[in-house]
């Protein structure tokens, strides 16, 4: 029988909170925790003996708890109860026509991070690329150069673990870009306030708009949909190539390739099972980083328009970059607004949803993340009250349903 509270990591990952972010494997000086990526479930921890039950990663940990309070408390910033803190947003894309062109939307992270990289004096820029033994899975890479951030452009819808490296930019001489989705930036946000080497070089965290990475299993059954056998292909790109591109498989040593709408690949996609912290995220906007990028899909009219980018520039640090940036050329911006970038993030609006999501759980004895500093009761008052009934047995019905397939799959 499952408690409410989440007592150890053990805990996250068998009440499946855990999005395999790997804070866990950087921080844990013992190395009693070790990444696994299962094709169903994701990324996720195993532990070496008595290392799970220790309480320590339960600190910093995305699926355990995220502290909104002190983002609020930042009295710069400007705060929209859908996408958070904000000192200044806007609609750009990259100057350089490849990153444009290469970039998921309008190449706006790899244009910040080259310029980073090329003015800033940064050792690299740690990221998220595709594995090449298993191109249906990501690996967590280093970039220092142009050609290196062009190779890891564009989305990857699938599991990734970035901060499972976050010990390479404590141990770097210069300092470092981190790249990743709202739950990685949220866990090495709250871990730099405790360890200094990190903070100290960490010059830049970027995020991007988040709906949830599918696990491995979805790409590779898309690519098996398409009677490609996964053992031939040698390299996929969800995305990128043109806005926002296709999906893009290379099999048979490079000498064949399909290609699938974005619609029909994210269609495939989007409709595999996440893992439950994905259904319970209360930051699909990257509320922690310094900038959160994402699809100015509002601008989007299929006229081949190579990509447009929203970005929420969210501190003092993000604001005199980006500054930095669009006047060495990097970049061009124009103002915006969050009701234009929400115009065009239906599924940014989940927030809305999310207390009646965790008053689910709560009926269920489920262990729930402790999400503090978030008024998630208030968004959920404008609700009505049938789709409520929906969404609170909705979220108990499929509570249910994963963890008797959970138990089944062992
Ligand atoms: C799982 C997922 C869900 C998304 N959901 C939304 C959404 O709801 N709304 C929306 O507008 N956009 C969504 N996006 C797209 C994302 O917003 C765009 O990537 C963003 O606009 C950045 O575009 P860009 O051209 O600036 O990035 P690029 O210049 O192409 O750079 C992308 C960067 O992201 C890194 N990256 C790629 N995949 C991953 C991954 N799985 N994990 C960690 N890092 C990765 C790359 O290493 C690269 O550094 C999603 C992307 C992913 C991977």
């Amino acid at each position: 029988m499952l408690s409410r509270k989440l007592r150890s990591l053990r805990d996250v990952v068998e009440a499946q909170l855990c999005i395999g972010c790997g804070a866990c494997a950087a921080y844990c000086e013992k190395r009693g925790v070790a990444l696994v990526n299962d094709e169903r479930k994701g990324i996720h921890p195993v532990f070496e003996e008595g290392c799970g039950d220790c309480r320590e990663c339960l600190a910093f940990c995305p699926g355990a708890v995220l502290d909104f309070g002190k983002l609020r408390e930042a009295d710069t910033a400007k705060y929209h109860p859908l996408l958070g803190p904000w000192l200044e947003i806007y609609e750009g894309y990259a100057v350089d026509p490849e990153i444009r062109y290469r970039g998921s939307s309008g190449g706006a992270i790899s244009a910040l991070s080259l310029y980073f990289l090329e003015h800033e004096k940064r050792a690299f820029v740690l990221h998220t690329g595709m594995d090449p033994e298993k191109p249906w899975q990501n690996r967590t890479v280093r970039s220092s150069n142009r050609h290196e951030l062009l190779e890891h452009a564009g989305s990857r819808y699938a599991p990734s673990s970035p901060c499972e490296a976050l010990r390479r930019i404590a141990q770097s001489s210069l300092s470092c870009v981190f790249v990743g989705k709202p739950c990685d930036v949220a866990a090495v946000h709250t871990l730099r306030a405790s360890w200094t080497d990190l903070h100290e070089r960490l010059g830049l965290m970027l995020s991007f708009f988040c709906a949830g990475p599918p696990p491995g299993g979805a790409t590779r059954e898309l690519v098996a949909s398409q009677g490609i056998a996964p053992e031939s292909v040698t390299s996929i790109r969800y995305r990128g190539n043109g806005w926002p591109g296709d999906f893009q498989i290379h099999y048979d040593g490079g000498r064949a390739y399909r290609s699938l709408t974005y619609r029909e690949s994210w269609g495939s996609l989007a409709a595999y099972r996440r893992p439950l912290r994905c259904n319970l995220c209360p930051d699909g906007t990257g509320e922690f980083a310094d900038i959160a990028c994402g699809d100015a899909w509002h601008r989007y009219n299929e006229d081949g328009n190579p990509g447009l980018s929203v970005l929420l520039v969210r501190t003092p640090r993000g604001k005199e970059i980006l500054e930095r940036a669009v006047k060495a050329g990097y970049l061009v911006v124009e103002a915006s607004s969050p009701e234009r970038v929400l115009s065009g993030q239906g599924l940014q609006k989940r927030r809305m949803e999310l207390h009646g999501r965790l008053l689910a759980l709560r009926f269920l004895c489920w262990p729930r993340p402790d999400y503090r500093g978030l008024d998630s009761a208030v968004l959920w008052r404008d609700i009505p009250f049938r789709r409520k009934m929906r969404i609170v047995f909705g979220t108990a019905r499929r509570t249910v349903v994963r963890r008797y397939l959970n138990r089944c799959a062992g």
